[in-house]
């Protein structure tokens, strides 16, 4: 049963904190809902809400995000236009005004577009122990122990490109999501398609050959997924669906 929610003051308080095997929440737009109907059993919470975690610096071409930024001030950057499809395709306003970047890291898929946006952009993260400090891949696995304190890319060199089929407008997790940056180094990664964001590597393999073979592309974007039913698609639909929002992605259709 819960028993204390911690509000440390830094993220080194913070992940002092986890020894005492608690649960890590941004917004807690995921992790409440299984708090409050005992899904998962926690005694303590540690919220990152005032651990000094939250901001976004552009620096030149680089980009500097706070793991506690919550997804409605990253949807409002004026300088990162380019990420707005990706929030407003997440939740609704409400749940984007709780949810971090941090946490959209690390929810499972259908869930983390922004996860999948990041990893086409090949951002990496910093996450802290006791330990200290270490910089990974955004696709590489966080440990319990561990608290992810900034994301931080480089602004596409190519041409960006987005899609999220999903069933409504609001509050509809994702049947197949696709980012891309385009160009001469061509990254494609997929949401909805396998329990984690994946990169389509034989499709960017194929358009690194032949920057044209779109179709191409797009099938091949169907090897090493690992697609599951849920209450959006099923896996057979999902596996369907995927070229077609690929090619689209790739060619700029709507
Ligand atoms: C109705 C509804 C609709 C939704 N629709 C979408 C959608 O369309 N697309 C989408 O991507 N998501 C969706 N979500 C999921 C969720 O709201 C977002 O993914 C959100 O960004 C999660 O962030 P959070 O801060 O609320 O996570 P939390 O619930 O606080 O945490 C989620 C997980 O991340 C861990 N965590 C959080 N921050 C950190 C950190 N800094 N370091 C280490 N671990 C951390 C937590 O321990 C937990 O395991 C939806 C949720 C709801 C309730």
């Amino acid at each position: 049963m819960l028993s204390k929610l911690h509000l440390p003051c830094s993220a080194a308080e913070a992940v002092d904190l986890l020894r005492l095997g608690g649960w890590v929440i941004g917004g807690g737009t995921v992790v409440m809902p299984k708090v409050n109907t005992g899904a998962v059993p926690v005694e303590h919470l540690i919220s990152l809400r005032h651990a000094g975690l939250a901001g976004i610096r552009v620096a030149g071409r680089t980009v500097t995000i706070g793991a506690a930024t919550t997804l409605a001030e990253l949807g409002a950057h004026d300088e990162l236009r380019f990420l707005h499809p990706v929030i407003s395709s997440i939740a609704s306003p409400p749940v984007r005004n709780l949810a971090t970047v941090g946490g959209n890291l690390l929810v499972p898929q259908p869930h983390g577009d922004l996860a999948v946006a990041l990893l086409a952009l090949d951002a990496r993260i910093d996450v802290l122990s006791v330990d200290g400090t270490r910089t990974i891949p955004v696709d590489a696995p966080v440990a319990r122990h561990e608290i992810v304190t900034q994301v931080h890319f480089g602004l596409p060199n190519g041409q960006w490109r987005y899609r999220k089929a999903m069933r409504r407008k609001h509050n509809s997790a994702s049947i197949v999501t696709v980012a891309a940056v385009l160009g001469d180094d061509t990254r494609i990664a997929l949401g909805g398609v396998a329990p984690r964001p994946i990169r389509a590597r034989a499709a960017e393999r194929i358009l690194a050959a032949e920057p044209g073979a779109a179709e191409a592309a797009a099938e091949a974007a169907r090897e090493g997924i690992e697609p599951f039913d849920d209450a959006y698609a099923s896996a057979w639909y999902r596996t369907r669906v995927l070229p077609v929002h690929v090619r689209r992605a790739l060619l700029g259709e709507d």
